[in-house]
């Protein structure tokens, strides 16, 4: 297998390389740089900027917004992105509910919400998980209930990522309590958040953020031209974004950014501490992340040009994607030892006053390695990604 990339793909990466010099906002990279959540301004500030150039959907086929460039040419210009500290552009709506709009929602639909999405005007939010139906989503058990000509919703949703500046939600529902989902018993709703009815509250993970949400309904009218496709594909829907969230999930363009950000931090680590540092170590687990890191690559890439289409594979790179993430976080954590602890405050970004004044790296690190523990629970926990492959694979 030959892994190196054509002239004409190294020309299409200096191409882009050259027309994204400048174009991310110099606080915004900084903020990328350092893996926190994005807030919604970067996130809309850099989706109109990339829509401004064609490419908020790079990935979309052309009769939709996409860029119609090949896989490849996709992934080049996501790994230039990466490079140049851009935030990882509006997730819900550009990668999952977009493709699910233009794969089954009827032309009003396509009509109504694409646009918005392309240029970040409208964000969405996903609305699957629920206290006691998270791996387990066949046991959603928020209803929705045929009234004329709205459904009527209640029930409440768990882990909403976003939900508190998103606009709207598509959301899995229970329309027919009788049926098993797979015969037709969920169906996907979209709704704008401001609908009577919804509260939503917030759930603060274990770095102290704020980015997952509860969120309540309580008879929540929403017109029944919302339905996504027919009633009752409601699986059929979730199955089709859980494999495409799997594969976005492995996130290599990041993950490459993030590796050499990392060599950098231990080579600055290195000169700074000196005999404090166990250099053959530090070696030893970066030299294992680039091995992993390539593998994980051109799985990947294989996956998304080859197109094998089996669950088991998407399942796979999510795991290792997800774990490589967690190992990266943790060395940079083990080399700047007990500073990872200084938290993180955009208001003391500017102050060169903070305990050891610390380079950028440092400020919130600890909190970020905290948060990544949910790498391999999010998009499916990393067991049940087992399970999916030992059945696949094993017949198990
Ligand atoms: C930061 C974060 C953001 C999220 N964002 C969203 C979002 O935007 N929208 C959304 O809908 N959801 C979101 N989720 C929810 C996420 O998809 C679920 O947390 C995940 O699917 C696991 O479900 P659960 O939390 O209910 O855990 P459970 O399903 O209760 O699982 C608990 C534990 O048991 C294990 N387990 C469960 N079943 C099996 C089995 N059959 N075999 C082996 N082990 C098993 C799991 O791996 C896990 O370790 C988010 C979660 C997090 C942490």
């Amino acid at each position: 297998m030959d892994l190196s990339f054509s002239p004409a793909d190294e020309a299409f990466r200096h191409e882009i390389r050259e027309a994204l010099r400048g174009l991310v906002p110099p606080d915004m990279a900084r903020r990328t740089r350092q893996g926190f959540h994005p807030t919604k301004a970067d996130l809309k500030l850099w989706n109109r900027i990339l829509n401004d150039h064609g490419w908020a959907a790079a990935h979309w086929p052309r009769e939709h917004g996409g860029s119609g460039w090949t896989p490849l040419q996709v992934h080049i210009f996501e790994e230039e992105c990466a490079a140049a500290d851009a935030p990882f552009p509006s997730y819900f709506g550009l990668r999952l509910v977009g493709p699910l709009l233009y794969t089954f929602g009827s032309e009003a639909q396509q009509c109504r919400y694409i646009p918005d999405i392309l240029t970040g005007d409208t964000f969405w939010c996903q609305g699957f998980s629920e206290p006691s139906s998270g791996s387990d989503l066949a046991s959603v058990r928020t209803t929705a209930v045929r009234d004329g000509d709205t459904y009527v919703v209640n029930g409440q949703k768990l882990w909403t990522t976003e939900a508190h500046y998103a606009d709207r939600m598509f959301c899995l529902v229970r329309t027919d309590p009788d049926l098993p989902p797979q015969k037709g018993g969920l169906s996907m709703l979209m709704f704008p958040m401001t609908t009577p009815g919804i509260t939503v509250r917030p759930v603060i993970t274990i770095d102290g953020g704020h980015s997952v949400n509860e969120i309540f309904f309580e008879n929540v009218r929403v017109p029944a031209e919302e339905l996504l496709g027919a009633e009752g594909q409601g699986w059929d829907h979730a199955k089709f974004l859980l494999a495409n969230e799997r594969i976005t999930n492995a996130h290599v363009p990041r993950a490459k950014r993030d590796l050499a950000l990392l060599k950098e931090m231990a080579a600055r680590e290195a000169a700074e501490q000196g005999g404090g540092l166990d250099l053959d170590e530090v070696d030893r687990r970066i030299a294992q992340l680039q091995i992993d890191l390539d593998g994980l690559e051109w799985s990947v890439l294989r996956e998304v040009i080859g197109g094998s289409g089996n669950p088991a594979i998407a399942s796979g790179l999510k795991i290792i994607a997800s774990e490589l993430q967690q190992r990266m976080t943790e060395l940079a954590v083990d080399i700047v030892g007990v500073r990872g602890r200084i938290a993180y405050d955009e208001a003391d970004l500017d102050r060169n006053d903070l305990p050891g004044n610390p380079p950028d790296y440092v400020p919130g690190l600890a909190a970020r390695q905290l948060f990544l523990r949910a790498t391999t629970i999010y998009a499916g926990s990393n067991e049940i990604q087992r399970g999916i492959i030992a059945k696949q694979q094993f017949g198990l």
